[in-house]
């Protein structure tokens, strides 16, 4: 077979002559080590190839082998709680044959091909299919049953169909092609990460991703098929928001993506999440997570693939027919791999040394999330939320990535850093924050919270603008300036912040509050505004109002555990009233 010659090396860039065979984004292998590359750039016989590996070493003069084929991912049972590099390498299989370091051209298939899955099929030879269609499906772990889907480009009749133990490379079906062709279908299926995989159609979202963290779901809630974008400077909280999303978003999967980030924090997902039961299935998290992880030690140029692997495999699980929830943390360091390897291209720079492609680059990631019609012939509906962290660099938001990331996603968490300082976890400023999910959220919440839920949430925002009002007045004339109502309005938004917005994520009762629970705090404190507005109204003095004792109580709803709210509310309630009552009584009295 022809090869090529390295003509040049700069860092992951490497430069090849002869390459007359390849094609731009066709992956190939440099040097007899065979590391694994893509090419980026042609031009004439010179390809110019991005390397996901350590080019250490390399000179001219080396062979470079085109493989002919795009960087890909293999799609099948096996997915997941397996952890993969950025080019879906499974990294526990690596270090079993290589050890610790990722030795260099090492080549392990993603998918295992020893281990034999139970395939189950739902259609009979002579049925018609379509791409897309489900043949069979395989129960991949308790809680995930993995749907065999017929491949893209592959329609016709059934002619056999097994069932029983096969491997992801066996055949489990024969489909007779229009042209009279007879093609195996296996349980795996390949398919090229930088092209989104097609659907039919794709919806407007209406339901919520419901997280269980109380400022995202009350105050800016996301969309199942949504998009948001978390940033923030450093320390703010952005990994632990991630991280809190993997662990409670009521999705079916995720597919969680260490990005440029510190090497520990993936093992803090490792060591956590098989540990961690998901609250609807009881099941360890894990038996519904995928793993990218392409950490700060790791190669960089594997970084700028690792989000194009998750989302591809994300988008598979969609086409199932479920809601998968991808986080990509952080985007800001795969925009800085991008950099990289585009100052090593010598190409015209944009702003701040980033590349002119940028946001555009940043919209096709996110474009891929949606709620979708998926192919087949009775298409299914799925979902895929994506979530990318954003760390910009001092915080500033008026830098490149962040820019370009807000004029995409229709989710806003500001992280502020004196929050965070302040230690008000989540550190989500709710005065800059937004999501535009608001109203076509507004139907689910009123069928399956409560009517008055978005009469509550703009209550709690309005007390919360008018607290940051009231505070600029303060700061200029002083807190005798303000009326009694006023100041029952900053004491109503100090509990909507500490006894609500406040949320740790490390506490066991208080790190995931259902949708429920929610509604009762809200109610409770704004019950509370209620009663003491009456009370300033007949004349009741501030000082008793904000010293009534049950105020504690509503501070602690937050620990109230899950079973017991029904009653335990229901007695906070009653002392309120029965409180506020006996003010009343005082003031006829
Ligand atoms: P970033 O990723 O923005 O650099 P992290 O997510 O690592 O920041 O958060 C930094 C620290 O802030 C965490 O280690 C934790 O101590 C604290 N923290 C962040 N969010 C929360 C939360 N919801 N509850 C409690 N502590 C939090
Ligand atoms: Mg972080």
């Amino acid at each position: 077979m022809s090869h090529g010659r390295i003509v040049k090396v700069a860092g992951p860039l490497v430069v090849a002559e002869g390459m007359q065979d390849a094609n731009m984004f066709d992956v190939v292998r440099v040097s007899e080590q065979r590391l694994i590359g893509e090419v980026l750039e042609m031009r004439g016989d010179r390809a110019s190839i991005q390397v996901y590996e350590e080019t250490a070493g390399l000179g001219p003069g080396e062979p470079v082998y085109s493989t002919g084929a795009p960087l890909s991912v293999e799609l099948g049972p096996g997915l997941i709680g397996t952890i993969f590099d950025g080019i879906q390498r499974p990294l526990e299989a690596i270090r079993e044959i290589a050890g610790s370091n990722i030795t260099r051209g090492i080549d392990v298939n993603p998918l295992e091909r020893d281990k034999k899955w139970n395939f189950e099929p739902v259609v009979e030879p002579g049925a018609q299919v379509v791409a897309g269609d489900i043949i069979g499906k395989v129960q991949e772990t308790e809680i995930v049953e993995h749907r065999i889907m017929v491949p893209h480009g592959v329609s016709g009749t059934i002619e056999e169909i097994y069932s029983g133990e096969f491997t992801v490379v066996e055949p489990v079906a024969k489909v007779r092609t229009e042209q009279d062709d007879l093609v195996e279908v296996t349980m795996m299926q390949k398919w090229p990460v930088r092209i989104g995989r097609p659907y039919k159609e794709k919806l407007t979202p209406t339901e919520p991703l419901i997280t269980g963290q109380r400022v995202i779901d009350t105050l800016f809630p996301i969309a199942k098929g949504g998009v948001a974008a978390v940033p923030g400077p450093f320390g703010s909280g952005k990994t632990v928001v991630q991280h809190q999303l993997a662990k409670w978003a009521d999705a079916d999967i995720v597919v969680y993506i260490g990005c440029g980030e510190r090497g520990n924090e993936m093992t803090d997902v490792l060591m956590e999440f098989p540990r961690l039961k998901d609250p609807r299935t009881g099941e360890s998290l894990m038996k519904r997570t995928v793993l990218i992880a392409n950490t700060s030690d790791m190669p960089v140029a594997a970084r700028e693939a690792s989000i194009y692997t998750g989302i591809t495999i994300a988008e598979y699980f969609r086409d199932m027919g479920y809601s998968v929830a991808l986080m990509a943390d952080s985007t800001s360091r795969w925009a800085e791999a991008l950099r990289e390897m585009s100052g090593r291209l010598e190409e015209m720079p944009g702003e701040e040394g980033y590349p002119a492609y940028l946001s555009s680059r940043l919209a096709q990631f996110y474009e891929r999330a949606g709620r979708v019609i998926s192919l087949g012939s009775e298409g299914r509906e799925g979902a895929l939320t994506a979530i990318g962290a954003v760390s910009p660099p001092g915080g500033d938001l008026s830098e490149p990535v962040t820019q370009a990331t807000l004029r995409i996603v229709k989710v806003f968490w500001g992280l502020d850093s004196s929050l965070a300082y302040r230690r008000h976890f989540p550190a989500i400023d709710w005065l800059r924050s937004y999501s535009l999910y608001i109203d076509q959220l507004e139907e689910w919440t009123s069928e399956n919270i409560a009517r008055d839920w978005s009469a509550l949430r703009s209550e709690a925002m309005r007390i919360l603008q008018e607290e940051a009002e009231l505070e600029e007045i303060v700061r200029l004339v002083g807190i005798d300036s303000l009326s009694a109502l006023d100041r029952v309005t900053l004491e109503a938004a100090k509990s909507i912040r500490e006894d609500y917005l406040h949320q740790n994520a490390f506490h066991e009762e208080d790190t995931y509050t259902s949708l429920n629970k929610q509604y009762r705090m809200l109610k409770l404190i704004m019950a509370y505004y209620d009663k003491a507005c009456e009370a300033v109204e007949k004349g009741t003095s501030i000082n008793q109002i904000f010293a009534i004792p049950v105020r504690e109580r509503i501070g602690r709803a937050k620990y109230v555990p899950e079973k017991e709210i029904d009653t335990v509310f229901a007695e906070i309630e009653a002392e309120l009233n029965q409180q506020f009552d006996a003010l009343a009584a005082k003031e006829v009295g």
